[in-house]
C-alpha cells in the first residue's frame, strides 16, 4: 500500500523527528518542533546545501542577516502592498479558507474524476481572477461551483478579502513611540540590502552570489499538510547578481544545478519535475518551481526566479542609496539583475523524509512481517553508525566503546547494548542509521567486526581499521 501522510506524521513523531509545537497545550497550528533525530537530519541537509553553495562555487559567499529589518524594506520589496492571500469565511462554521485553495481543490476533483478539461478551465478562470485581483469574481466562482465548507457543509460564504501574510510586532516600549515592525516573510531582503557591503568588503566581481539560511514567517491559512506549509519555517536562499541581459543564461544554469542537488540528496528523478510559471510575480521575468511528488501530490519544494533589478532598484529609490555596481570589464555602472534559488529547509526535509520511509514485506508464510526503515542517504542520517557488543560481558562492551571513541570525532556514532541484537538493528532501521557495527568474540582475536547494511540487511566482516573509510559518505553536488 502507498504511504500516506498519516504514516509519515506518526513515524516522525514516534521516532523523535518532528513534534507538534507546544503539544501539551494541544499544539499550535502550522508550527512544529524538531526532535533529537529531526534536528540532526535537518542540520545535515542545511550543511549539504551550504557546501553546495559556498564551497563548491568560487563566487558564492554566505551571510546571516537579522530577522528584523527596517520597516521600509517591506515597502520596497512590495510585501506591504501585495503579499496577500484572498480569504473567505464560512458564516456557519466560522472557518477561514484561502479562496484560491478552495477553487484549486475543486479543479483537482474534476481532474481526478477524469474531467481534465473542466479542471483546466477552472484553473484558467482562477488565474484570470487572481491576476485581475477580482475578489467578487472569486466569491461568485466559489458559489457557482457549489463549493461547501467541509466542516459545516454549507455554502454560506462571506465576501473575499485580501489578507496580508506578514506578522507584525512592536519595537520599543509602548510608552515611547513604539513602531510597527515585521517578522521577515523571506530571507532574500537581508541579502539585497547587504549587496554592496558584501560586494565591497569581499571585492566580489559580477557574477557572484550571496547565500543565507534563516527563519521566515508567514501567517498562512493552512491546509493540513504537516510541515509543508508552516507559519514559522526556514529558507535556504541564494541570490546571484549578474550583468543585465545575461540573466536567462544564469537562470537556466541554476535551474539545472538545483535539480541535480535534489537528486544528489536522494530524491528520485521520477518524483521531481519542473513547473514553469506562466503568471509571474511583480518582480520576476521568469520563474520555475522544482516540484516533488509528496503523498498528497506534486508540490513546490524550491523556486528559481529571475528577479530582474526589481529589488535593488526599489531599495535604491526608497533608501536613496546607490545600489550600483561598476563593471570593469565593460566600463559601466549598473544595477545588477538577480537570479534567485529559494528552497524551504522544512519542505526539503519533508520530501527527503517521505522518500526515505520504506515498508517492505520480509520472510515467508507465518514468519512474514513488515520491515519499516528510513532509506536516508548516509550523509544525511541522524546517526551514521551504531556500535553493538554482542553480549554485555567478557570485554565486548569495552571494545565496542573503544570503536565509538575512534569514530566519534568524525561521525555521529552511538553505542547501544540494551536488548537482543535483532531488536537493536530494528531500532536503528527506524531512524535510518545506515551502518550497524557488531563486536563479537572474534573481534577480540583478530580486530574485525561485522557491518550490517541497513538497506540490504547484508552483513560483512571487516577490519576495524577500515571502518572510517567504509562509513564515510559525502553528498557530491
Ligand atoms: P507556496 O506557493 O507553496 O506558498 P511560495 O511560492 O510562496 O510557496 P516562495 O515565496 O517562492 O514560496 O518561497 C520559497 C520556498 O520557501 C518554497 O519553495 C518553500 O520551499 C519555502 N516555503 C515558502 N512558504 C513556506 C511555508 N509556509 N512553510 C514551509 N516552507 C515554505
Amino acid at each position: 500500500p502507498a504511504t500516506s501522510l498519516q504514516d509519515i506524521i506518526a513515524h516522525a513523531k514516534e521516532y523523535g523527528f518532528v513534534f507538534p509545537s507546544s503539544e501539551i497545550y494541544d499544539g499550535l497550528q502550522a508550527v512544529y518542533d524538531y526532535g533529537q533525530n529531526g534536528v540532526e537530519l535537518k542540520n545535515n541537509l542545511k550543511t549539504v546545501w551550504w557546501k553546495a553553495m559556498t564551497q563548491v562555487n568560487d563566487n558564492v559567499v554566505g551571510i546571516d542577516a537579522a530577522i528584523f529589518m527596517h520597516p521600509l524594506t517591506w515597502k520596497a520589496s512590495g510585501h506591504v502592498d501585495s503579499f496577500n492571500d484572498p480569504m473567505i469565511d464560512n458564516k456557519d462554521s466560522k472557518k477561514r479558507y484561502r479562496a484560491d485553495q478552495l477553487l484549486e481543490g475543486k479543479a483537482e476533483q474534476y481532474e481526478k474524476a477524469g474531467d481534465e478539461a473542466r479542471g483546466q478551465a477552472l484553473r484558467d478562470e482562477l488565474g484570470r481572477l487572481q491576476g485581475a485581483e477580482d475578489m467578487e469574481g472569486l466569491r461568485n466562482l466559489i458559489i457557482s461551483e457549489g463549493i461547501v465548507c467541509p466542516i459545516s457543509g454549507t455554502a454560506n460564504w462571506t465576501e473575499v478579502r485580501q489578507f496580508n501574510l506578514m506578522f507584525s510586532t512592536q519595537v520599543g516600549s509602548v510608552a515611547e513611540d513604539a513602531s510597527l515592525i515585521y517578522l521577515r516573510p523571506e530571507t532574500a531582503q537581508g541579502i539585497f540590502v547587504n549587496f554592496l557591503n558584501v560586494q565591497k568588503t569581499g571585492r566580489m566581481k559580477i557574477p557572484f552570489g550571496i547565500a543565507q539560511i534563516g527563519k521566515a514567517f508567514r501567517n498562512e491559512i493552512v491546509a493540513r499538510q504537516f510541515t509543508f506549509r508552516m507559519r514559522e519555517f526556514e529558507q535556504m536562499e541564494m541570490q546571484y547578481f549578474v550583468r543585465p541581459g545575461t540573466e536567462m543564461e544564469w537562470y537556466e544554469r541554476w535551474r539545472d544545478t538545483r535539480l541535480n542537488f535534489h537528486k544528489a540528496v536522494g530524491l528520485p528523478a521520477e518524483k521531481l519535475k519542473f513547473h514553469i510559471h506562466e503568471k509571474l510575480a511583480h518582480y520576476a521575468n521568469a520563474a520555475v518551481d522544482i516540484e516533488y511528488e509528496f503523498p498528497f501530490g506534486f508540490r513546490e519544494i524550491e523556486g528559481i526566479h529571475s528577479r530582474t533589478d526589481f529589488d535593488l532598484k526599489s531599495h535604491q529609490e526608497l533608501s536613496r542609496k546607490k545600489m550600483q555596481y561598476f563593471d570593469p570589464e565593460i566600463n559601466q555602472n549598473y544595477i545588477p539583475y538577480v537570479v534567485e534559488t529559494s528552497v524551504g529547509a522544512d519542505r526539503l526535509f519533508l520530501a527527503v523524509f517521505c522518500n526515505a520511509y520504506t515498508e517492505e514485506v520480509v520472510g515467508e508464510g507465518d514468519a512474514q512481517k513488515t520491515r519499516t526503515y528510513l532509506k536516508l542517504h548516509p550523509a544525511l542520517a541522524p546517526v551514521k553508525a551504531a556500535v553493538f557488543p554482542l553480549v554485555r560481558k567478557d570485554g565486548l562492551p569495552e571494545k565496542a566503546q573503544q570503536i565509538v571513541k575512534q569514530l566519534r570525532s568524525e561521525f555521529r556514532v552511538i553505542y547501544e547494548e540494551r536488548d537482543a541484537i535483532g531488536k537493536r538493528y530494528t531500532r536503528q532501521d527506524l531512524i535510518g542509521t545506515p551502518f550497524c557495527i557488531a563486536v563479537d568474540y572474534q573481534t577480540l582475536e583478530d580486530d574485525t567486526v561485522t557491518i550490517r547494511y541497513r538497506d540490504t540487511t547484508e552483513q560483512v566482516r571487516v577490519p576495524i581499521s577500515e571502518l572510517k573509510q567504509r562509513i564515510g559518505y559525502d553528498v557530491s553536488t
